[in-house]
């Protein structure tokens, strides 16, 4: 029997862990706050941006949210980002990507207090987690980790290929899962748009993790027997719904179901682990620039 990975509890096992921890937090005159600032009106991100505010109110953090027009000069962000360096009740927050062509989201990112950087993409951040120090873990990344943890699966010693070399999921993921930790000890492939002969490489693993954001680009036959499979992949593809679409993710669900251990299903695998690693993050924010101690799930 494969076993299917339930994000959703998962998720859910984490977020009520940080309720203590919020209201330690609360009562020391340290709410955890979480900003958003969307710049422009990319309705994939206004979806995202009202998720997470409404992922803020359920477990007691104070959300905060920033509307920059998309037509505004990049100083308009940038002062924003500024003014939430300086307040007081924003612990953390996130510029949410796409930004607008004419912004360099390279400066965006190199704009954020490192302290309140809870995606964790700040290059002092990006430094702080391959020497194994990391500040904050950026939350898919961590969201896989904790996913792999929760059913059971040992890093230590496996063999596990990405598939994906991005700066949000793969190459953090890598560096995380080659730690000397417990929840890393793996010896990881990273696969990317250039790589030969994927399939051998997929075929090979312990672990496959596929975040390339294509369509079922992993199926059955690249998956070796007794694997586990996470799939991190969210890729609208038009379909005959309501919507007009459905959501599928970069593995073929059933044909490498067939040959796995067990596998994350999408939707309600890795989505619901980014974020809770977020408002993780943000706790976590919170306690370090109150400092006051709280125990984190
Ligand atoms: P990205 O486009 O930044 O990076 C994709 C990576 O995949 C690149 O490194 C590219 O080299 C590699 N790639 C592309 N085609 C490939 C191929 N045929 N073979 C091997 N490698 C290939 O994407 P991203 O931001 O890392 O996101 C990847 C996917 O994960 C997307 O579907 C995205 O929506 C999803 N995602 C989900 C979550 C979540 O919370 N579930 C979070 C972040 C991203």
């Amino acid at each position: 029997m494969t076993e299917i990975i339930d994000g959703n509890a998962v998720a859910s096992d984490i977020r009520a862990g940080l309720e203590d921890a919020i209201e330690t937090l609360a009562d020391a005159g340290a709410r955890p706050g979480l900003a958003t600032v969307l710049m422009g009106d990319d309705p994939a991100s206004e979806t995202y941006v009202s998720m997470k505010q409404r992922d803020c109110e359920e477990v007691g953090i104070e959300p905060h949210h920033v509307d920059v027009p998309a037509t505004a000069p990049p100083i308009d962000l940038y002062e924003t980002m500024d003014e939430l360096n300086e307040n007081p009740d924003v612990h953390g927050y996130l510029v949410q990507s796409p930004v607008p062509d004419h912004v360099d989201y390279r400066e965006v990112i190199r704009r954020v207090d490192p302290r309140k950087d809870v995606d964790g993409f700040h290059p002092e951040n990006v430094g702080r987690l391959v020497a194994g120090d990391a500040r904050f873990r950026p939350c898919t990344p961590h969201g896989v980790q904790r996913l792999l943890e929760a059913a059971d699966v040992e890093t230590e010693g496996a063999d596990v290929t990405i598939v994906g070399r991005s700066r949000i999921v793969g190459k953090p993921l890598a560096n995380l899962l080659i730690q000397k930790a417990d929840d890393g000890n793996a010896t990881v492939t990273v696969c990317h748009s250039r790589t030969e002969d994927l399939a051998v490489k997929t075929r090979r693993a312990d672990i496959v993790i596929a975040a390339a954001g294509v369509p079922e680009l992993v199926d059955g036959s690249m998956i070796g027997d007794g694997a586990v499979v996470i799939d991190v992949g969210v890729n609208r593809v038009d379909a005959d719904t309501e919507r007009g679409y459905e959501l599928v993710g970069d593995v073929e669900f059933e044909s490498a179901k067939a040959h796995a251990s067990a596998i994350t299903p999408v939707p309600g695998g890795v989505g619901p682990m980014t974020r809770a690693m977020l408002l993780y993050n943000t706790v976590k924010a919170a306690s370090q620039q109150a400092d006051v101690p709280v125990e984190l799930p």
